[in-house]
């Protein structure tokens, strides 16, 4: 399988989740071997989309250069990972991804009127080959070796809407389409009226995120999936692992994982050779990600 890109530039614009301002981005084709870049135009900086470079994974996932940062690129990433794109330039003109509807599904929509381009490059995996775990108390994620492309996840809240979730996902671009993009991002209100007076989450509102007060959920819509939450947090892990670099080959477990737990791990993973091997996809491997990433 090759590497791809965009067939053409796309745009969009939205609101970033924690200053709350405009932010207008838009997607350009990379040539082979390039990867995924992020160009701040108001700051003029690139920063590549790697590991290396999250500053930052308290309230999302941060990536920075120069003292240059960009917020919130994790539901960016899901939907690009998803997507099989290797090479992509970000351009953003202020330092927030626009958080939407909170779910990956605008930036699905955005990639799909882009299109897919193959490249004349074979496409990179990067296989994990001995398991890598951490750990925060009893919060963990872990890497497994694999042959296919897994997220098992499971959370556990003391509410009454959440509890405990678990979900076991084979990953394919297919999949995620129906059963993660639209999951949205969540918070509860207590923690969402603390963030605005420390001046965060001023984009925040019923619009981007499932809110829940103590009992209950606000949203007057309700629920996407019955277990939303759970779903997310796979959505969040997709786009936190794909900081590697390229698209990883093995199973990802987690309970009560965190951008912080997905950074270490992706950081635990890359720290060591004997972890994993990085191949170019022939025969087997092709045809794992040829079917995982493949277009309806
Ligand atoms: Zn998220």
């Amino acid at each position: 399988m090759n590497q791809q890109t965009i067939a053409k530039s796309v745009e969009l614009t939205g609101t970033g989740l924690h200053k709350g301002v405009p932010v207008t981005m838009r997607l350009e084709p990379l040539s082979a071997g390039r990867g995924i870049e992020i160009y701040r135009k108001d700051k003029n900086v690139y920063i590549p989309v790697n590991h290396k470079y999250v500053v930052d994974t308290k309230m999302a996932t941060v990536i920075g250069k120069d003292g240059v940062r960009v917020s919130t690129i994790e539901h960016l990433l899901s939907a690009v990972y998803s997507y099989g794109i290797d090479n992509l330039l970000i351009v953003l003109d202020n330092d927030e991804v626009p958080i939407m509807d909170g779910s990956a599904a605008s930036y699905c929509m955005l990639l799909d009127e882009a299109g897919i381009k193959e490249q004349n490059r074979p496409k990179r995996v990067l296989k994990v080959k001995k398991s890598v775990r951490v750990e925060d108390g009893e919060k963990f994620a872990q890497l497994n070796p694999s042959d296919g492309m897994v997220f098992d996840f499971t959370i556990d809240f003391s509410h009454p809407v959440i509890g405990r979730e678990y979900l076991r996902f084979n990953f394919t671009k297919e999949a995620y389409l129906e059963e993660i993009a639209r999951a949205r991002t969540f918070g509860f209100l207590k923690e969402v009226q603390y963030l605005r007076s420390i001046g965060l989450a001023r984009g925040g509102s019923l619009e981007n995120a499932v809110v829940l007060d103590d009992n209950r959920v606000l949203n007057s819509e309700g629920l996407r999936y019955p277990d939303e939450f759970v779903r997310h947090k796979i959505l969040d892990a997709i786009g936190d692992i794909s900081l590697a670099g390229m698209p990883i080959m093995g199973e990802y477990r987690a309970f009560a994982g965190s951008h912080a737990l997905n950074h270490a791990l992706v950081s635990k993973l890359l720290s060591s050779q004997e972890n994993y091997e990085i191949i170019e996809a022939k025969n087997q491997e092709s045809r794992v990600l040829s079917y995982a990433f493949a277009s309806s």
